[in-house]
């Protein structure tokens, strides 16, 4: 049986380059897809194939319908193959801003790329594994949405509201593929340590400081690149429509 491929989206920095490590060792072949141009995300790709074997990066923004459906014909071209789709890609609003002042444009950026990308990327990924058959390792998805698709936050409203939806679209996906033995997963990240909390960072290093996170540390990348090869590699069997919150106790209700 040939090596089992993962589309990852987002996969060449922070959580998602974690998610590709970590699979890269589970003997996964990785598909990458980022909005940055190939020479600049070479050095990941390098270090990332020391450890795989067939590695390709697609340069697609997952909020462009034509650039989707590109990417999924790009990726079945050269791998022949999707049995794991990992839908990471995500931004945060450009301002965090009161929901009293924030804009429809930063509504609308984040919702393309949080949620109507994954959305239909799910889509047409789960065509595509409809008619393969079933390889080394059982098909699956994962959403990586955030502590933020339940916690409410005043300055990001958008965010929120683009992980809840995706929160949403990993039940129904769920729902809709269980019959076709395809799996979807979703992980809810806490406080991770990447570019994308780089600027609150200080903010963060204070309240957990103060006891926000249980467990006492900012989470890495890492740890959910662990909990999601485990998903990958079919070690959550009959347990589709599952949400494993990875945030070191820190949304635990308190008294
Ligand atoms: P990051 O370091 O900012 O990385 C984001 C990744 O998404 C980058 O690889 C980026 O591509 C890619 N991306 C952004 N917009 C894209 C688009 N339109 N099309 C394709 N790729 C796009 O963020 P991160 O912290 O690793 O976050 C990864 C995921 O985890 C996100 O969905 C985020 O919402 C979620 N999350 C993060 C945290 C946290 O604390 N960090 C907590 C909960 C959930 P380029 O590299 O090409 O720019």
């Amino acid at each position: 049986m040939s090596e089992p491929v993962a589309l990852i989206t987002g996969g060449t920095r922070g959580i998602g380059a974690a998610v590709a490590q970590a699979l890269a060792e589970r003997g996964f072949s990785l598909a990458l897809c980022g909005v940055r141009a190939p020479d600049e995300v070479q050095a990941i790709l390098t270090e990332l194939s020391h450890t795989v074997s067939q590695i390709r990066y697609f340069q697609c923004d997952v909020g462009d319908s034509r650039q989707r459906k590109r990417l999924v014909d790009d990726v079945s071209k050269r791998f022949g193959r999707i049995d794991t789709l990992i839908n990471n890609a995500g931004i945060a609003p450009a301002e965090r801003v009161d929901i009293l002042q924030a804009t429809e444009e930063s509504f609308s950026t984040v919702l393309r790329v949080n949620l109507q990308g994954p959305y239909f990327l799910t889509q047409q990924v789960a065509r595509r594994m409809l008619e393969q058959e079933i390889g080394s390792v059982p098909p699956c998805v994962i959403n990586i949405t955030s502590v933020s698709a339940f916690a409410a936050s005043l300055n990001r409203g958008e965010y929120c509201i683009s992980k809840a939806g995706l929160s949403m679209a990993s039940r129904l996906w769920a729902l809709r593929l269980a019959p076709c033995g395809i799996s979807v997963f979703e992980i809810q990240p806490g406080i991770i340590r990447t570019d994308m909390t780089k600027e609150v960072a200080d903010k963060y290093d204070r309240l957990i400081e103060q006891g926000l996170v249980p467990e006492g540390r900012w989470g890495r990348p890492e740890d959910v690149g662990r909990v999601a090869a485990a998903m990958a590699a079919g070690e959550l069997p009959y347990a589709t429509g599952q949400i494993l919150i990875v945030d070191g106790g820190m949304t635990i209700p308190r008294l």
